[in-house]
């Protein structure tokens, strides 16, 4: 009885010292999501009917691909995502990547697991793997936020996570700025593993936004040609696409 006391007053303490944000506007908010950003967010929440490849919200359920994975030929086999790249979850990817918040990558798994525990499961990955940042940016930043996010996904499923088996071993140039080809020439021999990977068949990718796949090929490419069977992938966010 007495211990239960002392742990309730310590999360008081621990409220008064650092209050609930919502994870998206950063506004101080005791429930943490606050409600006008939960009402946006419902909204942005990636829905069936999904993309069968990279898990993007399609039109028709009877449409198996987005009309960007008919044109492009993925090397991972499938992913998905939990909200579309729109405001506030670009906001909240933003705060997340910058200020080093291990907060937003415990929602995050969390969300994972809410949304797609069952699909997880189903994909029986043997390792969690974050895309890695170079060490220049990784050193510039602090941490690299995908690694914070595949240990909190790692702890709630229960699977073991290898920060340093896919390395950066080319420092590239800012993706944003080029269209399709470029970002995969700009990928290419970006990464490498830094261990061989006997007994590895199916592996989980973990990175904070999906833009055109391209940095997910390029490490499920390296997967793959050591002998990985099957590259999945779990971002926080993608683009709408059409
Ligand atoms: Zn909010
Ligand atoms: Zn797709």
């Amino acid at each position: 009885m007495k211990k239960i006391k002392i742990t309730q007053g310590m999360k008081q303490v621990k409220k008064l010292l650092w209050p609930e944000t919502c994870p998206f506007c950063g506004k101080v908010y005791a429930e943490g999501l606050c409600p006008a950003c939960r009402q946006t967010v419902e909204k942005l929440l990636v829905r069936e009917p999904r993309c069968m490849k990279c898990g993007k919200p399609v039109r028709y359920k009877e449409q198996e691909f987005c009309s960007d994975c008919t044109r492009v030929r993925h090397i991972y086999d499938r992913g998905a995502a939990l909200w579309i790249h729109k405001n506030p979850v670009s906001k909240s990817i933003y705060q997340f990547k910058y200020h080093n918040q291990r907060f937003y990558a415990e929602y995050y798994a969390e969300q994972f697991v809410w949304q797609y525990k069952e699909l997880i499961t189903g994909w029986a990955p043997q390792v969690i793997l974050p895309v890695p940042l170079h060490a220049r940016k990784r050193r510039n930043r602090g941490c690299n936020q995908a690694e914070l996010l595949a240990e909190e996904l790692g702890k709630r499923l229960k699977l073991p996570v290898c920060g340093n088996l896919v390395k950066r071993v080319r420092f590239t140039s800012p993706q944003k700025a080029l269209d399709h080809t470029k970002r995969k020439k700009n990928l290419e021999q970006a990464f490498a593993l830094s261990a061989p990977v006997r007994g590895l068949r199916r592996a989980l990718i973990v990175d904070d936004i999906y833009t055109t796949g391209s940095t997910i090929d390029a490490v499920a490419k390296v997967l793959k040609q050591a002998g990985v069977q099957k590259v999945y992938f779990l971002t926080v966010s993608i683009g709408q696409g059409d």
